[in-house]
Formats: C-alpha cells, sequence, structure tokens
C-alpha cells in the first residue's frame, strides 16, 4: 500500500506526520552506518561483497523522509481504482498475456494461480516489470534503519538483501528498489524473496528482477502458501438490497447460498457460484459498489495489506480477463483520473502558469497546490484533488 500510495503523491507527495524532523548530525550517521556494518560482517556476508555494497554509502534524506512520513490523507477508493486500473494498464496487461502466454501458463498450471490475477499484480507491483524503484538497496536501508524506523527490522531486510547477492542470484547492483527494500518484479522484501522466490526458468538463480518466469512464478508461490485456492474467484460485484442490515466485512465469510436468503445477487445477473465462501465488502458504502470476496482475495490482502489493493488487482485481472467494468458507479459525480490524465493536468497546470514542476503524473504537495490555485480561479472548491472536473475546466471543455 505504502509503494502504491507513493506512486500515486509521488517524490515528494507526503507530509510529515509529526511535523520537521532534524536530520542526524553526520557524525553520528556515520558512527550508525559503521555499526550496521559491523553488524552486517557478523551475520556472515563476506567482506568483500559488504565493501562493495558500503561503498560511497551518503545520507540519503529521501529515502529517511520517505521512512518517516505517512500519506497525507486517506485517497478515495474511486481515485485509487482509476490509477491502477487505466486504459494502459490494460493495454499494457494484453500486450503482456500475449508476449508471456506461454510462461504465464505454465505458472498457471504449477502453481494453480490463475494467470490474469498474475499478469494484474505485475502490473500493479511493477508496471509489468518497468517501475522497480530507483533506490539502491544496500544505501537506502541503513540510512531508513540509522534514521530510527524499526532499525531491528531493517537491518534484518538488509542482510537478507546481501545474502541473495552472496547466493549469486541477482547482482549486486542490480538491487534496486523501494526505500523499504522491496524490489523487482514482484517488489517483494528480501526476507519474503528468500522464503518465497523460486527458480522457474531454472537456470540456477532466483531472479525477481531480471527473468520473467522466476517473478511470475515467485508471486504464484506466494499467493498459494497464502492460502490461494484453484478454481475458486477472488470474488465479484453485487447487488445488495437496499435495506440490507446482515453482515459486512471480508473475515465474516458464508456459502453463497446463505448470501441468496439476504437478497444479495451478482451485478451481472448470472448465478451465485455453488461453491466456496465468502464476505461482503462495500470499499465506498451502501452507496458505491459491493463484493462478495473469497479466501483468495485474503490471499491478495496478505501480499499488500489493504481490501483497496486486492480490489484493485481482483478487477485489474477481471478486466485483463475480458470481462467488463464495475456496473455500479462510484458514488462521486467527479471521478479520478488515469495516469495519462494525471499527466495532462500537469501539463495544462504548467502551460496556465500554475505549475513549475514536471509533468510526470505523480501529485505532490506542490501539484496539489497548484490545482487548489486553479480550482480557486475556476470557482469550485479548492480541495487540491486531481479529478475529470478540473482537468476538464482547465482544457476548456
Ligand atoms: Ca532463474
Amino acid at each position: 500500500m505504502t509503494r502504491v500510495l507513493r506512486r500515486l503523491f509521488g517524490a515528494c507527495g507526503v507530509v510529515l506526520a509529526a511535523g520537521l524532523f532534524a536530520p542526524p548530525a553526520w557524525a553520528s550517521f556515520e558512527s550508525c552506518v559503521k555499526a550496521v556494518r559491523a553488524d552486517v560482517l557478523k551475520a556472515g556476508i563476506k567482506p568483500d561483497l559488504v565493501d562493495a555494497a558500503f561503498k560511497g554509502i551518503a545520507f540519503d534524506e529521501k529515502a529517511v523522509r520517505f521512512s518517516r512520513t505517512q500519506p497525507e490523507y486517506r485517497i478515495a477508493i474511486w481515485d485509487y481504482m482509476a490509477f491502477l486500473v487505466d486504459a494502459a494498464r490494460l493495454a499494457d496487461g494484453a500486450k503482456m498475456l500475449s508476449a508471456h502466454d506461454k510462461t504465464l501458463r505454465a505458472v498457471e498450471k504449477a502453481y494453480g494461480v490463475n494467470r490474469f490475477v498474475l499478469a494484474a499484480l505485475w502490473g500493479v507491483e511493477s508496471d509489468y516489470g518497468r517501475e522497480k524503484g530507483d533506490f539502491f538497496l544496500p544505501h537506502a536501508l541503513p540510512n531508513v534503519v540509522c534514521g530510527g524506523k524499526k532499525p531491528a527490522v531493517f537491518k534484518a531486510e538488509l542482510i537478507q538483501a546481501l545474502r541473495i547477492v552472496q547466493a549469486g542470484d541477482v547482482k549486486l547492483a542490480d538491487l534496486t528498489g523501494s526505500w523499504a527494500g522491496a524490489f523487482g518484479q514482484t517488489q517483494f522484501m528480501p526476507s519474503t524473496y528468500r522464503r518465497l522466490a523460486v527458480d522457474f526458468d531454472r537456470d540456477g538463480r532466483r531472479d525477481t528482477i531480471r527473468s520473467v518466469p522466476d517473478a511470475l512464478a515467485s508471486a504464484a508461490n506466494f499467493l498459494d502458501k497464502a492460502g490461494w485456492q484453484s478454481g475458486l474467484p477472488w470474488g465479484f460485484e453485487v447487488k445488495v438490497p437496499a435495506s440490507y442490515k446482515g453482515p459486512v466485512g471480508r473475515s465474516r465469510k458464508a456459502p453463497a447460498s446463505a448470501w441468496t436468503k439476504l437478497g444479495v445477487t451478482r451485478a451481472d445477473g448470472s448465478a451465485l457460484p455453488s461453491s466456496g465462501s465468502y464476505g461482503l465488502i462495500r470499499p465506498a458504502g451502501r452507496s458505491g459498489p459491493s463484493f462478495l470476496v473469497s479466501r483468495n482475495f485474503d490471499a491478495l490482502y496478505s501480499y499488500n495489506a489493504a481490501e483497496s489493493y486486492a480490489l484493485a488487482i481482483g478487477h485489474l485481472s477481471d478486466r485483463l480477463a475480458g470481462k467488463g467494468a464495475l456496473k455500479t458507479p462510484w458514488p462521486t459525480d467527479d471521478p479520478g483520473l488515469s495516469r495519462v490524465e494525471r499527466k495532462r493536468l500537469q501539463e495544462l497546470l504548467i502551460r496556465q502558469g500554475y505549475y513549475k514542476g514536471e509533468a510526470d503524473g505523480r501529485i505532490g504537495p506542490i501539484t496539489v497546490a497548484a490545482i487548489k490555485e486553479a480550482q480557486k480561479k475556476a470557482g469550485m472548491k479548492p480541495n487540491g484533488r486531481p479529478s475529470k472536473r478540473i482537468l476538464n475546466a482547465l482544457a476548456g471543455n
């Protein structure tokens, strides 16, 4: 979730949760890094590799700031979905499904995990392998440790990351990812990699960075170990009676027959499945789309602990499999923007003098401030939200 939010908000798109922090004094940072380095050696990482890993390490303001901040506000589910399930990700996904058809089918057969779900997860985690993060883990992780964020946890992740290199699975220089250490096409944390990555292309290395078969099989292995049940849908959209007062929540599961008794029907009009146990989720409350979700939704949730994330993967997988858009609209009269539209919005803000940054599609605080200004000028409520209405206003529509 943090990763996905970070991509939504951009590099400076978060505010500090508890005000400004003072960067550590250089001397204390240096001695902290030295101590981390000593612990890494003690853990059995060879001196040559430790030397190479720590070479040129410097205070990384961005890594420390990211590790200490929380997203500014809860993003609306319809903005989240508009960003993750957009036309470009669908088109790219269709290309990837065709280009990697053989691999995806082989992985599906080996692990029992639906190939459209694997493609969706790949598309969201790393934009199908294109966006793996650019923090160099051996430098970012000591910064996070010395910045004070769960030092024991992130030191352990650093050691695991270097063990991956020491085992010959990936090259040190390839070890880039998020500030927190998630790396490669599946964005596994190093400890998750150590437990669950697999060598599906049988070249003797588990390489979730450069090998698509290894990455997809590793993600499938993760979901399998998280309880994925072959052949069971992750969930599906449903219609719920207006008078509904029954259970809500993915943990309150019941067989489809119980939901039928409560008046719940499938949104597309087809029959509820005869097998499986489902919980009802209503991410935007009573007025938005509702879903019955299975244990496979829970497996997706365990990949990244947010229901919105699991829903985005599930819905994207359905769309990649050729199913239609949601039947019930999200309860907003001002829909969210795709990645292309976010860039278009920034281009218009630049052209009309509201914004001096880059049109990179990442909506940070400077873009938010620019949107507010433009909204004021247009006589709209200045909430800073990148949405269709302000985009249309700036485009002169
Ligand atoms: Ca391999």
